[in-house]
């Protein structure tokens, strides 16, 4: 099935906006592994979008339009599409309905051009992502975020759809009705898998699967940095749930061979804390927490988790050197001498917090959120994260940038990445 897209408005021929629309809609179609092979901005003009609308549709098979269904005079793209197409438009009574409620309720008077929304493909019927898409039909898709429905206009073995400019309508109703409309029209299913990425940087996991994102066709990589991670979703078009994963599994091993222990699952419901859990539950392992700079997330985080008591009785918030001495026994002499923020605290709270607390392996984390409290030798951002594993211990430095509030969750995320990679670690040997 061949794709492509018009998008309408002088605004976006003059460079007053840009056109994020097209952005979207076309990492959309290339997820759903259609081929969009022209895409063209026309200007309100009657003319240009008769012949530029006649054009697409010679070429192609379904052509999504985007921008001047609105109310107004310039608002000309359902008028004109119709009539290339040969379809008489005609008033629907729900549509109209729709729009008085709609109206209503945001505080505004109905006005004659208002009704010209209410103008649909004759015999069109509502699409609420479900139905047979499979026969030549109209379909009218709803507008949660505003007045003007959606419509796809289908004959003679040609589809077009017809989408608001405005982003808040459009992408709604994309995700809500075309795509569901479209996967029903191709007869795919979409599969995905979530591999989810720790302690590797948005860059440089870009970088890794770059040769990946290149010669993507199906399935479907996409990275996306979220808080300290990195997700690579793959998504794979086929017939079927079971093609699908078929088609996944391969992409799927790359990444995890590419990534190694970064890797933490490829399941989207999977959190890091749960992996974390998971590992403790795997090899019958208690765990403590010695959070300074903190001040509790990580503790938080693992709290998150249903069924954790089982591995977790206690955590350590030491805000203090003093709470840093008397709860974790960390020694005066390397608080004076190294500071509360350096490797040689880090080991002792997580030491101390492990025997405190008898459990098998302690996370401690201390360091400078910031705004204020940085020097040259120590930047706002520095955090080491210590762990304790039965007596092995392992220290990292980080230098993050962001609020304090970023710094902090960068940290109690990096905190449970390392728990997770001293466990895989130890139990390797
Ligand atoms: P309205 O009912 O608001 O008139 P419409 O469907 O007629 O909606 P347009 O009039 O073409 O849409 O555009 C309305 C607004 O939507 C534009 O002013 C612009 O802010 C935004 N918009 C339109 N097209 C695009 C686009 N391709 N990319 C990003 N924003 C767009
Ligand atoms: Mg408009």
């Amino acid at each position: 099935m061949t794709v492509e897209m018009i998008f309408v408005g002088t605004e976006l021929l003059l460079g007053n906006i840009v056109n994020t629309n097209g952005q979207f809609l076309s990492e959309q179609c290339a997820a759903l592994g259609l081929s969009v092979y022209y895409q063209s901005v026309v200007g309100d003009n009657e003319g240009r979008m008769r012949e530029v609308i006649s054009t697409a549709l010679g070429r192609s098979d379904m052509v999504i339009l985007c921008g001047g269904l609105g109310p107004t005079e310039d608002d000309l793209t359902k008028e004109i599409c119709a009539q290339v197409m040969g379809i008489p438009l005609v008033e629907d009574e729900h549509v109209k309905e729709a729009l008085e409620a709609f109206v209503r309720r945001i505080g505004l008077q109905m006005t004659d051009n208002v009704y010209k929304q209410a103008m649909v493909p004759q015999g069109a019927k509502p699409f609420d992502g479900t139905g047979d898409t499979q026969r030549e039909t109209c379909w009218i898709l709803p507008n949660s975020n505003g007045t003007a429905p959606g419509l796809v206009m289908e004959k003679n073995g040609k589809a077009a759809i017809l989408l608001p400019g405005p982003p808040g309508e459009m992408k709604p109703m994309f995700m809500d009705s075309v795509r569901p409309y479209l996967m029903g029209k191709s007869g795919q299913t979409l599969t995905s898998a979530l591999v989810k990425v720790c302690g590797v940087g948005e860059s440089l996991a870009e970088t890794m699967v770059l040769d990946l994102v290149d010669a993507q066709t199906n399935p479907t990589i996409a990275t996306y940095a979220k808080n300290n991670e990195v997700h690579i979703r793959v998504t794979a078009s086929a017939p079927g749930e079971k093609e699908g994963k078929k088609l996944l599994k391969p992409c799927v091993k790359e990444l995890k061979r590419r990534f190694g222990d970064s890797v933490y699952t490829v399941k989207p419901e999977v959190t890091l804390e749960m992996a974390v859990v998971k590992l403790l539950k795997k090899h019958g392992l208690t765990m403590t927490t010695a959070e300074s700079c903190t001040g509790g997330m990580v503790a938080s985080r693992l709290v998150n988790v249903p069924g954790v008591s089982a591995f977790f009785s206690e955590g350590f918030v030491t805000y203090s050197d003093q709470a840093k001495h008397t709860l974790l026994g960390v020694k005066k002499g390397t608080l004076k001498k190294y500071t509360a923020v350096s490797e040689q605290t880090a080991l002792e709270m997580a030491a101390g917090g492990a025997a405190a607390n008898k459990s098998d392996l302690c996370v401690s984390v201390t360091g400078i959120a910031g705004p204020g409290g940085g020097t040259k030798e120590i930047p706002v951002g520095r955090v080491y994260i210590g762990c304790w594993l039965r007596g092995e211990t392992t220290v990292k430095e980080y230098t993050f940038s962001g609020s304090r509030e970023k710094i902090r969750e960068y940290a109690a995320s990096a905190a449970l990445d390392l728990a997770r990679r001293c466990m895989l670690n130890y139990f390797r040997k």
